[in-house]
C-alpha cells in the first residue's frame, strides 16, 4: 500500500468494493507516509474583533494538499488520524509549525485544533510546553480548541488537563458548542475562557426568531460566566451584524475570509490590531 502514490489512491479511495475498514487502512498510510514527506501544511483563518472588526487572531487549520484536485479534507484524515495514533505526530506538526510562523507577528493571537487523543495524552501539556519552549512562541498567544467529547469521556483529566495549560498562561475554548448535548451550565465547570458557537448554531441567527433566540441565549449566558464567545461559520453581513448585536465578542467564517496560507491572510484588507 505505500508505494502508491497519487491517482492510484484517489481511484482507490473512490472505489465503491473497498470496505469502509480497507479505505481507512489506504489512507493511515497514506498519512504515515504524508508525514515523512513533510506533505502537511497549515492555513489560517481570521478571528475577527466583532466590535472593531479588526484581526485579532487566527486558527490554524490542517491542510493536506498533496493531490491537486483530490485533495483529502481534515475530515476525512483527521478521524483516521485519530484511531491510528497517528494524530500525536500530526497535532505536534501543527502546533509547532502555527507557533513557528505567527512568532514574528508580536500581536496576532493563533488558536490551534487538539484532538481528544492528544488531549488524553498524560505528556499533552510537557508537548505543547516543549513547542513553546523551542519556538519561543508566548503562551498567552496561545488558545488551545478542545470539544466536548473529550470533556464529558474523562471530565477528571479534562478539568487537570485545561488547569495545567492555564497555569502554562494558554487559554483553552470549546470549540463546536451546540453541537453535542452539555448544557452551558455544565460545561462551566470546566474554567473555559473561550466557547465558539459552531456554525449550524450560528447560522441560524437570521433563519426564524426562535432560533436567534436560542443563539442570543447562549451568548448571554456564556458572557454572564465570564467566558469570550465567537462565533463561527460568519457568512453574511446580515448574519454578522445579528451575532455583534447578539453579543458575540468575536466573529470567523467565510465573511471575511476563507483559510488560506498566512502570507495570503496578512494581505487581506482587514485592520490588524496594532
Ligand atoms: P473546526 O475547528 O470547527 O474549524 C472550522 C471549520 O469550519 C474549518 O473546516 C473551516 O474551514 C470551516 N469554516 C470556516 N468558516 C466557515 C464558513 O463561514 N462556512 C462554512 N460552511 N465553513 C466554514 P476545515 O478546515 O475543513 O476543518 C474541519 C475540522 O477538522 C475542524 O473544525 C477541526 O475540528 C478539524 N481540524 C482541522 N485542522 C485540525 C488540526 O490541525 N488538528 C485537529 N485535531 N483537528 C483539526
Ligand atoms: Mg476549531
Ligand atoms: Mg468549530
Ligand atoms: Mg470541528
Amino acid at each position: 500500500h505505500s508505494k502508491m502514490t497519487g491517482k492510484a489512491c484517489m481511484t482507490l479511495y473512490n472505489a465503491e468494493l473497498n470496505s469502509a475498514r480497507e479505505r481507512q487502512l489506504l489512507i493511515e498510510n497514506d498519512i504515515r507516509e504524508g508525514l515523512e514527506r513533510e506533505e502537511f501544511d497549515v492555513w489560517y483563518q481570521p478571528i475577527v474583533d466583532a466590535r472593531t472588526q479588526a484581526m485579532i487572531g487566527v486558527e490554524a487549520l490542517a491542510r493536506w494538499p498533496r493531490r491537486p484536485g483530490g485533495e483529502l479534507k481534515p475530515d476525512d484524515f483527521i478521524p483516521v488520524a485519530e484511531t491510528s495514533g497517528l494524530i500525536y505526530a500530526l497535532g505536534q506538526f501543527v502546533l509547532r509549525r502555527a507557533c513557528q510562523q505567527l512568532m514574528p507577528l508580536s500581536t496576532l493571537k493563533l488558536s490551534v485544533n487538539i484532538s481528544p487523543a492528544q488531549f488524553r495524552d498524560p505528556e499533552f501539556e510537557n508537548k505543547v510546553a516543549s513547542v513553546l519552549g523551542t519556538t519561543h512562541f508566548p503562551a498567552r498567544r496561545l488558545q488551545l480548541e478542545v470539544t466536548e467529547t473529550y470533556v464529558l469521556e474523562n471530565p477528571e483529566r479534562a478539568r487537570a488537563a485545561i488547569a495545567n495549560l492555564k497555569a502554562l498562561g494558554t487559554a483553552v475554548a470549546l470549540d463546536d458548542f451546540g453541537t453535542g448535548y452539555s448544557s452551558i451550565g455544565y460545561l462551566r465547570r470546566f474554567n473555559f475562557d473561550t466557547i465558539k458557537i459552531d456554525k449550524s448554531l450560528a447560522g441560524l441567527v437570521d433563519d426564524d426568531e426562535q432560533a436567534s433566540v436560542l443563539v442570543s441565549g447562549t451568548i448571554r449566558i456564556a458572557s454572564a460566566l465570564g467566558m469570550q464567545v465567537v462565533a463561527e461559520g460568519v457568512e453574511t453581513e446580515k448574519q454578522m451584524k445579528l451575532l455583534r448585536l447578539a453579543g458575540c465578542d468575536q466573529l470567523q467564517g467565510y465573511y471575511y475570509s476563507a483559510p488560506k496560507p498566512l502570507n495570503e491572510i496578512l494581505q487581506l484588507p482587514l485592520q490588524q490590531q496594532g
